[in-house]
């Protein structure tokens, strides 16, 4: 039988996003109970449910690939049959413009790696030529790899391998900031490439699409604390850790509200910001915190447009080109017909306008598009203007590893080294690592 870990201290998680869930999951199943803090008053950080306007929708409408394994392992782990919680389509890009053909490509049911080039090679809306520039760069993906003191731009990189003007506007920049919701301009190449390559280079399930089929608590947090409660567990809200106590370069534990909670291992699972924050008054950690002030924010706008139930989408996502609205998710699938979540990623001008200009701008777009449809009946917007870090150019150079220079003292986040842009999958495998660097130390006896 596997040895239980102790810590003489209880272990502290500030932040119940993604990645402190996650964490918080990994150490309650080896026998080790947490104190899990999150400031707000529900668990999800950047990826919950939210109600207002008498819509329960999500802060922000998100979509998964097959590649999340560590997110898969983990709702395994907590009872979620993911069969339920995704719509699971094979990969299925279906963007369309006003006066063009758009782009249309869809994977077939065939073994890897011979479904993405089955898929570019019968993309309608691109030209012969531009099929084969396309298949060669896909094809170049497996072997490429861009180390971190070498990162470029990924329209540089694209440029490099001669991608045509129409093969970069219509499918590796929407890919680019779908995934990095950064502009290919600034986006880096590195990353970029390593989310395609995860994506397209394994088993051909990977690059399925997962539409969640459910409000995101209800796909992930929710299910996490019940899981929690049930192992010794239990989700405080409302606790904003406002300080860490270090002494002889050694975390003691942290304070919430200016209470002491005496602590033997403490991840911070905060976003970057607060762990900058929070890491900045220790002369030990001030390094590491100038290192993340690098790291910047991007924002992510969504707009919900309710349309008469019976309206609906051609496909359950849609891509827009040449205006401001990026996909389209028909919200019927989380049992809400008629309801449409529009997605506009990273910065631009749309950040400049008023929601009543956006919200009209937008509702042209789909009419220009739809013809048939009518008016929408209620709107809602939700701008996140901290939605993820920018994935910009050598950016990998400023992530940090999970362990600091403070002994006890861990960092989970999407923002950390895992060589995915701020993601769930991120998250998910940034909280379980940190988690699993603690239950290391407590096996060797290292709970002080
Ligand atoms: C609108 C939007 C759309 C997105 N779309 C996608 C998508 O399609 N696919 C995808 O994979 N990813 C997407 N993302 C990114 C994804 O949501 C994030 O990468 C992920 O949720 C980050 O999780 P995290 O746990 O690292 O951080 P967070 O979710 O930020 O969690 C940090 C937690 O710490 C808490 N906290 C803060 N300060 C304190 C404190 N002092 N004490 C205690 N607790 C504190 C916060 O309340 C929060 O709950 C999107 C994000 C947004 C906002």
């Amino acid at each position: 039988m596997r040895e239980r870990p102790t810590a003489q201290h209880p272990v502290v998680i500030a932040g119940a996003g993604w990645a402190g869930l996650s964490a918080a999951v990994e150490l309650a199943a080896h026998g080790v109970p947490v104190s899990l803090l999150e400031s707000a008053r529900q668990p999800g950080g950047r990826a919950r449910s939210v109600f207002a306007h008498d819509l329960r929708v999500d802060n922000g409408q998100h979509l998964l690939v097959g590649a999340c394994q560590s997110l898969l392992s983990l709702l395994e782990r907590i009872q979620v049959d993911p069969r339920k919680a995704f719509l699971r389509l094979p990969l299925t890009l279906r963007l369309v413009e006003p006066d063009g053909p758009g782009l249309h490509l869809r994977a077939p049911r065939w073994p890897s790696p011979l479904h993405l080039p089955v898929a570019l090679a019968t993309a309608h809306g691109l030209t012969p030529g531009e099929r084969i520039r396309a298949l060669r760069f896909g094809r170049k993906l497996s072997t490429l790899d861009i180390h971190r003191t070498d990162d470029i731009s990924v329209l540089a990189l694209l440029h490099s391998e001669a991608q045509p003007a129409a093969v970069i506007r219509k499918l590796w920049g929407p890919l680019c900031i779908a995934a990095l919701n950064t502009l290919p301009e600034a986006a880096s190449a590195r990353i970029f490439v390593r989310v395609l390559r995860e994506t397209f280079s394994g088993p051909r399930k990977h690059s399925d699409l997962l539409i969640p089929g459910r409000g995101l608590s209800e796909l992930l947090p929710v299910p996490c604390v019940d899981y929690l409660h049930h192992h010794g567990t239990h989700l405080e809200t409302g606790q904003r850790v406002t300080g860490l106590s270090v002494q002889d370069g050694r975390i003691q534990g942290v304070s919430v509200h200016g209470r002491d909670r005496a602590a033997s291992h403490v991840i911070l699972a905060t976003p970057h910001v607060i762990s900058r924050r929070l890491m900045s008054r220790h002369a030990a950690l001030q390094g590491l915190a100038a290192q993340l002030a690098g790291l910047g924010n991007e924002p992510v706008t969504t707009l919900y447009l309710q349309f008469a139930p019976k309206t609906r989408l051609p496909i359950p996502v849609l891509g827009l080109l040449n205006g401001l609205s990026g996909w389209v998710f028909d919200r019927a699938l989380c049992g809400q017909p008629g309801l449409m979540a529009v997605v506009i990623s990273a910065r631009g001008h749309h950040e400049r306008l008023t929601e009543e200009t956006l919200t009209a701008q937008v509702a042209a777009e789909l009419a220009a598009q739809f013809p048939g449809w009518p008016p929408h009946r209620r709107s809602l917007l939700i701008r996140e203007k901290r939605a993820t870090f920018c994935s910009r150019v050598g950016v990998d150079l400023l992530r940090p590893v999970n362990r600091t220079p403070v002994d006890g003292l861990w960092l989970a986040g999407d923002y950390t080294a895992t060589g995915l842009p701020a993601t769930l999958e991120s998250a998910v495998r940034s909280g379980v690592a940190a988690a699993q660097a603690v239950l290391d130390c407590l096996r060797r006896g290292d709970g002080h």
